[in-house]
Parts: C-alpha cells; sequence; structure tokens
C-alpha cells in the first residue's frame, strides 16, 4: 500500500506522514529530504543551482539512504549524516532551483521507486501521487492557509532552536511554492484522484485520524 501526501511548504506533510505511517505500522519516505541532500552537496562542492547537468552528475555519484530513528527519520549521504545540514536556511533557499532541474528529478525519482517497490509507504512531497506513483491507493493533497502556514514554519524552526522572523519565513515560503508550482518537470499540483485537506483549522491528531480513517476506507473497498 502506497499513501501520496502531496501539498505546498509548511502545510503539515512530514508530521502528519509520520504520524499516519506510525498508526499504521507502514514505512515513512520524506522525498523532499533527497531533493535537500543534493542540494546541500551541490552547497558544499561549490555547485551552481543554475548547472542541471553537475547536479544530476552529483545526484548520480553519491549514495543518499534513509534511516528510521526513534525521533523520525535520518538520511545519509555516502554514510554521513546529513538530517540536520540538509535543513539550514542556505539549503532551503536553493532547494526548489536545484529540483527543477529534469536530471535531477529523473535521478531522485528512480531511487524513491526503488524503495517503495518494496514493502508500504507513507510518503510526503510534491509529485507523489502525479508522477513518482501515480497508482497509489490514497492520494492526499493537503493544503493550509498561507498564514497559517508560515506560524506552523516558524514554529518548527524554532523548536529546533534556529528562529527566525515571521515575515521572512512567509516569504521564503511563498517563493518556494511559485517555483515549485510553474517548474516545467512534475510541478507541484494534486493528481485528479487525489482527496484535498484543508488543514488550517485542524489539530495534527485530527489530521491523521482522518487519513487513518480514509486509509480504512480504502482498504475495506469503501473508499474506490
Ligand atoms: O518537503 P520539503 O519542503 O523538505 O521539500 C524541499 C523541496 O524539495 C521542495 O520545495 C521542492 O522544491 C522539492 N521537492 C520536489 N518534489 C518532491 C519533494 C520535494 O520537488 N516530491
Amino acid at each position: 500500500m502506497i499513501v501520496a501526501i502531496d501539498g505546498p511548504a509548511g502545510a503539515g506533510k512530514s508530521t502528519v506522514a509520520r504520524g499516519v505511517a506510525a498508526r499504521l505500522g507502514m514505512g515513512y519516505l520524506d522525498t523532499g529530504a533527497m531533493y535537500r541532500a543534493v542540494t546541500y552537496l551541490a552547497v558544499r562542492d561549490g555547485v551552481a543551482s543554475t548547472d542541471g547537468d553537475r547536479l544530476a552528475e552529483l545526484a548520480r555519484a553519491h549514495v543518499m539512504r534513509m534511516r528510521p530513528t526513534p525521533g523520525g527519520l535520518a538520511i545519509e549521504v555516502d554514510g554521513q549524516d546529513v538530517t540536520e545540514a540538509i535543513r539550514t536556511a542556505e539549503v532551503t533557499a536553493q532547494v526548489s532551483a536545484v529540483a527543477a532541474h529534469p536530471g535531477v528529478r529523473s535521478v531522485v525519482t528512480a531511487i524513491q521507486r526503488e524503495v517503495m517497490a518494496h514493502g508500504s509507504w507513507v510518503c510526503d512531497g510534491r509529485d507523489v501521487g502525479t508522477t513518482v506513483w501515480p497508482a497509489a491507493e490514497l492520494k492526499v493533497f493537503l493544503t493550509a492557509s498561507a498564514a497559517e502556514r508560515g506560524r506552523r514554519r516558524c514554529a518548527e524552526l524554532g523548536a529546533r532552536g534556529k528562529p527566525e522572523p515571521l515575515a521572512d519565513v512567509q516569504a521564503a515560503i511563498e517563493q518556494r511554492d511559485h517555483q515549485d508550482t510553474t517548474r516545467a518537470t512534475s510541478p507541484l499540483r494534486a493528481a485528479e484522484d487525489a482527496v484535498h485537506l484543508d488543514t488550517s483549522e485542524l489539530s495534527v491528531d485530527q489530521v491523521v485520524e482522518t487519513i487513518v480513517a480514509w486509509v480504512a476506507e480504502v482498504s475495506t473497498g469503501a473508499r474506490p
């Protein structure tokens, strides 16, 4: 079983996807972490976010791996833990430009499909339901108002000891969403058969419970 949870930045996808995976005993796959890992390598090695060929080479040349941990998910590049390093403001500012290159996307998408081919996964991202795994049994498009998404991302950064002003966080989210929705290859959009869920007024638990109930409906055939 594959559950695809796509949507814009800050809608709560990763928190919800982790919660659903834990409730159902499924694996959790953070597809954005792989684009972040390629971006981390580009920053480290001085490769421009405009250089699609060299970025695709970087993605091909390094081994990216995800490892479940008690607190969530660790990501490794060539055996080195980069879980924290892929979340810096510098990586976040460049990741959408890096992810827009078709060469990068084809390498990363192939790795994701390889992982998803075995077992049951809850995957969050931008193009899981449309491109990576269009046959997903359940596709959810998670949204929230722009103000709420900014607030959530701010709270998340604060909790990680890296607070940033709300206005800056909101501007960065808008810029990333614009880049993600307007790129030519696999832009951020809802699959035609995705269920839309606006989480602005819902708690994390409510969203998790809603999706868990939808999965049960899919399993019993009550939801086509
Ligand atoms: O999910 P997260 O915000 O960490 O994703 C970082 C970036 O990776 C997104 O802004 C987007 O540019 C890219 N991404 C993507 N396709 C996915 C997941 C993430 O293009 N499936």
